[in-house]
């Protein structure tokens, strides 16, 4: 039972014997990182310190990178963080307990019933940018799909990053699609007035005639085996978002012959696929025949992570199907 007076620490000299301080200052921005740091790396989680940093930062309202000269927390921002350590030792993801999500410069709102998108999807926002500066007309608009849109990360980077990239955004989940759509309209408007979502399957004919003939297609569909061990957090992530058949194939193949008709002659697509299944993507690109420059690409850490390939021109490749 507390007591009024010794709820708040608004009086620290006030007699607590249980106190950890003994000089009964509240402890300072450092010694609450280091101690919330501890906390996530006894609960195995690998980022231990960057992620009591971010819910310290989250607490008090600033950049991470600001915490070294931030102000002793008061009782109550200590208390809210160490809630939050105490969850994040859960191995509830980082994101879900800020509510938003960092990607390639974007700020993102995420949480349960959206995938948090990852930092190694950002590489297909380089690969994208180059990709637009490279299949059209200087100046003239680009017209880019990003399929299986989630939270909307690689729409609205790619979005931002080519301000001449007219972007469609194609999500199924209804959860997935609120988020979405807050946060297209969250973006400045220079952003979010070249931003279209389109709610449907990526395997359904309507959507595509939706989308006519386009530039280029980003997408980092679900793609991990149905079996393979994940981590607890990604437990959190809806799970057909993750998820796609035994061998983790069943979308990819299944998306290749809608992305060749989806593709103008000449147009590029990039796909994200597990780390194990590389060269079963390249397979499938160049078992449809209507692909040329398919090239497997690695992540940062040196693992494959995706496709690109180019829609071949009818005129140029044999076997032609109509
Ligand atoms: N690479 C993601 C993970 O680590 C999965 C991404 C996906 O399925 N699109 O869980």
């Amino acid at each position: 039972m507390t007591s009024p007076s010794d709820r708040s620490g608004a009086n620290p000299s006030a007699s607590n014997p249980s106190a950890s301080n003994p000089s009964a200052s509240n402890p300072s921005a450092t010694a609450l990182r280091a101690r919330g740091a501890a906390a996530l790396a006894t609960a195995g989680i690998d980022a231990a310190a960057t992620d009591a940093g971010w819910l310290l930062a989250h607490v008090l309202g600033i950049e991470p990178g600001r915490l070294i000269l931030a102000d002793d927390p008061t009782a109550a921002q200590a208390a809210a963080y160490d809630a939050l350590i105490a969850r994040r030792a859960e191995r509830i993801p980082l994101q879900h307990l800020t509510a938003e999500a960092s990607f390639a410069g974007v700020e993102l709102a995420v949480g349960p019933g959206v995938f948090v998108p990852r930092p190694e999807t950002e590489l297909l926002v380089e690969w994208a940018a180059r990709a637009c500066a490279d299949v059209a007309e200087p100046g003239a608009a680009v017209r880019v799909v990003d399929l299986c849109s989630g939270s909307g990360a690689l729409a609205l980077a790619v979005a931002t990053a080519v301000p001449r990239a007219a972007m469609v955004a194609v999500e199924r989940s209804p959860s997935a699609l609120d988020y979405l759509r807050r946060n297209a309209a969250a973006q400045p408007s220079s952003v979010a007035d070249r931003v279209r979502v389109v709610a449907g399957d990526v395997t359904d004919p309507d959507v595509w005639a939706e989308l006519g003939v386009v530039d280029v297609i980003v997408c980092n569909p679900p793609y991990v085996p149905a079996a393979a061990p994940v981590s607890p957090e990604v437990a959190h992530d809806p799970a057909e978002a993750v998820f796609s058949g035994e061998t983790g194939m069943d979308l990819i193949v299944e998306l290749v012959p809608l992305l060749a008709e989806g593709l103008r002659p000449g147009g590029v697509v990039a796909l994200e696929h597990d780390d194990t299944t590389a060269a079963a993507t390249v397979d499938v690109f160049v078992a449809d025949g209507r692909f040329t420059e398919v090239v497997g690409h690695r992540d940062l850490a040196g693992r494959p992570r995706y496709v690109t390939a180019r829609r071949a021109d009818p005129a140029t490749v044999q076997g032609w199907k109509p």
